[in-house]
């Protein structure tokens, strides 16, 4: 738990004088729809209770300083925040900066303190909740009137652009639109939202989420090569977008595509949005059981048709499911990061102590495994 108090007084030390306010924004996990948002197609995040939480004050000038209490050094000052112009953390926060105001909303100058219990690099978004944190405080003292949506797009253009990082909308749109005890199920073609209560504690159930911290940091290339895939995929099939291969025509469909690397990056995406419905369809039955083997058929696909899995999150999927796990699949973008398991309450700790020990046995370094529940999307607290 990241404390207010001690957030302000950091950017107090730092700045030499007391914050306006503070704000948090969430890290999330995806139940469901992994690499279907920029195939306009459906996903289903929800907030963890981990948070980016930064302290902001408004300065007379325009210029941008961050500092982030994982970060040794002195605050890193931008001046005038264009694309291209630098290559390291800092971009992540001031790139929303430059994106609001490329958008020609009047932004003047901040000083940023900024401390997160996400884990970075683990598939739990880190990065989208320093964006949003950033968005958010801009438009509460810039007084700019965003909805969260807005928002969220301006800071997915921001990671998009600045960043250089080819993500879709998903992460951004979860660290602010979620909303505590649900799931978020989001189209991304029309954005459109609707909140799925979620609440696996009463049902005697639990989420686990198993950090494996294989960091996947040098996954950019990789990640760039399944977006282009999956739109020549498109082309080939004459659509917009793979989101509108209906599932009943797969077949037929993956017969027309040229080649079998870019079958099975079709085949995983229009599968994908179908597990989604399902998903949706069980949860709304009050089915919430009934999704585990849809999780574990998700972790299938990515690893066989998508080919974004690795050893270790193999594992935990293995691992957890002859434990005795309901379901379980890798969650975010892929080549590491971490899994989700669905668990029994009562054989909880025997899972996650199976997985554990499964990891130790190969050698591996010991993942992180806690307990999701989900929380609600960006604040202000102070
Ligand atoms: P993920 O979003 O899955 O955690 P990304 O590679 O998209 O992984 O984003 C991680 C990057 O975000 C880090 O390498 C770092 O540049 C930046 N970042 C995240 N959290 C912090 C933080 N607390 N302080 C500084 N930079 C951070
Ligand atoms: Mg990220």
């Amino acid at each position: 738990m990241t404390e207010v108090t001690d957030v302000a007084e950091e950017f107090g030390r730092l700045y030499g004088y007391e914050p306006e306010g503070v704000w948090e924004a969430p890290g999330r996990v995806n139940l469901i729809g992994e690499h279907t948002d920029y195939n306009d197609g459906f996903v289903m995040p929800f907030a963890l209770p981990h948070t980016a939480m930064a302290a902001f004050g408004r300065r007379t000038d325009s210029a941008v300083r961050v500092h982030s209490a994982d970060i040794a050094g002195e605050p890193v000052v931008v001046a005038d925040p264009v694309p291209g112009t630098s290559a390291d953390w800092a971009d992540y926060l001031v790139s929303v900066v430059w994106a609001l105001r490329d958008a020609g909303h009047a932004v003047g100058g901040v000083d940023v303190h900024l401390a997160s219990t996400v884990p970075t690099g683990a598939g739990l978004s880190s990065s989208a909740a320093i964006e949003v944190v950033v968005a958010l405080a801009l438009n509460d003292l810039f007084e700019l009137g965003l909805e969260r949506q807005q928002l969220a797009s301006l800071c997915q253009r921001a990671e998009n652009v600045y960043v250089g990082a080819p993500t879709g909308i998903m992460d951004q749109t979860a660290s602010a639109c979620c909303t505590s005890g649900h799931a978020l199920f989001l189209d991304t073609r029309d954005l459109s939202q609707r909140q799925v209560p979620f609440d696996l504690a009463s049902l005697g159930l639990r989420l686990l989420v198993v950090d494996t911290q294989v960091k996947h940091s040098h996954s950019e290339g990789e990640y760039g090569k399944r977006r282009a895939g999956c739109e020549a995929g498109a082309a080939e099939l004459g659509v917009t977008a793979l989101r509108d291969v209906p599932f009943a025509s797969l077949p037929d469909s993956l017969d027309r595509l040229s080649s079998d690397e870019i079958r099975g990056l079709v085949r995983h995406i229009v599968t994908e949005n179908h597990r989604v419905e399902r998903v949706i369809s069980l949860l709304d039955a009050g089915d919430v059981r009934g999704i585990g083997p849809v999780l574990v058929e998700g972790h299938a696909s990515l690893r066989d048709d998508f080919r974004i899995s690795c050893p270790e999150l193999d594992l935990v999927v293995d691992s957890a499911v002859s434990a005795g796990a309901l379901g379980a699949r890798m969650t975010g973008g892929g080549f590491g990061g971490s899994a989700i398991v669905l668990v029994e309450e009562a054989s909880a700790d025997q899972v996650a102590k199976s997985v554990v020990e499964a990891f130790a046995s190969r050698g591996l370094t010991e993942p992180r495994v806690f307990t999701a529940v989900p929380a609600a999307g960006a604040r202000r607290v102070r």
